[in-house]
């Protein structure tokens, strides 16, 4: 089959590797309808994380159950479904508190850029899709594996709800789908951080009422223009890095609250400006496999449309081209067709 494999830093080849097959009781195979590029895929592609070269890319995927293990009982052949970055089994007790991305036997998932995947604890990690879904679907429940899971933790999170304001620190999908939630969780007033004219244009789509294109102190000094100098009630972070983190804190109000949801790189917290800040922090890799049974419903009864954060659609073949126009920031989202 056809994978994407990353070689070292901007270095993506697409190549023939042997097809998945069952290896415990308890995996599923599935061909896969459509995966993506994260931008965490970016940090290794850009030299910040050193990876186990050559790594097999990718950890967001939807597709048809190929086969399953003699262990499986809750997915079978035929069925789509959609998956998120760890496998988890669902049932443990951090499981059961909603916390599937800590599971006590989780699994990271890698090799989705690809024709088949191998998904362990396929019971406890795969939801089905009600039926096979409509084309003009896949896209917004691809971006349920990881994207829209992830924006909506953050917004959980940052403790969004009716009659609060919300600040987004960063437009990319992550960021512009943690609008998305942000406002069908009922939050009053969105303010985007944002200084890229199409990201501003999406952001305002999915319910951003505020822009903001400073960044930085100057980004944090006009959201307490915009909100009586007190800060945001709810800020997601979506970006990782030590100036996103710090613009995220100091954007939110004494008592508010922080999601941060962008992979820390090199973030540092000052202790004694987090002790008088009083703010809560509140984060980590999203639990999707807790908020897929709710997403998957939104996406099918058409309510939301997250797939929009999808700008280029390439063959799996094409994944190298699809590194480029992200890592360049030409592409919010690159879809990729296996
Ligand atoms: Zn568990």
């Amino acid at each position: 089959m056809d994978a994407a494999v990353m070689y070292g830093p901007g270095d993506v080849r697409v190549e023939k590797r042997e097809e998945p097959r069952i290896v415990e009781p308890t995996d599923a195979i599935v061909r896969l309808s459509a995966t993506c590029i994260c931008g965490s895929d970016l940090w290794p592609y850009r030299g910040f994380d050193a990876l186990d070269w050559p790594a097999a890319m990718g950890h967001e995927y939807v597709g048809i159950v190929e086969d399953v293990g003699s262990d499986v009982t809750s997915v079978r052949p035929g069925q789509f479904v959609v998956g998120s970055f760890f496998a988890s089994d669902n049932t443990c007790e951090i499981c059961r508190a909603g916390y599937q991305s800590s599971c006590v036997h989780r699994v990271g998932v890698a090799g989705a850029q690809a024709e088949y995947l191998r998904v362990p604890l396929a019971d406890g990690t795969l939801v089905a899709t009600p039926g096979i879904p409509d084309d003009d679907l896949v896209p917004s429940l691809l971006a349920a594996s990881d994207v829209l899971g992830t924006g909506w933790f953050g917004a959980l999170a940052a403790e969004v709800g009716p009659g609060k304001t919300a600040a987004v620190v960063g437009d990319g999908a992550v960021g512009l789908l943690g609008i998305l939630s942000a406002k069908q969780l009922g939050a009053e007033r969105i303010i985007a951080m944002s200084r890229h004219e199409p990201r501003q244009q999406l952001a305002r789509e999915y319910g951003a009422t505020d822009i903001v294109e400073e960044r930085g102190d100057e980004g944090v000094e006009r959201i307490k223009e915009l909100t009586d100098g007190l800060g945001a009630h709810s800020v997601i972070e979506a970006v990782g890095t030590q100036e996103s983190m710090l613009q995220a804190i100091r954007a939110t109000r004494p008592g508010g609250h922080v999601g941060y949801v962008g992979v820390a790189h090199g973030v540092e917290l000052p202790g004694q400006e987090l002790f008088f800040s009083h703010t809560h922090l509140h984060g980590g890799p999203a639990p999707v496999r807790n908020y897929l049974p709710e997403l998957i419903e939104l996406i099918w009864n058409r309510t939301i449309d997250p797939g929009r954060v999808f700008d280029l659609e390439l063959p799996l073949r094409e994944a190298a081209t699809g590194y480029q126009a992200m890592d360049q920031r030409r592409a919010i989202k690159v879809l990729l067709r296996p």
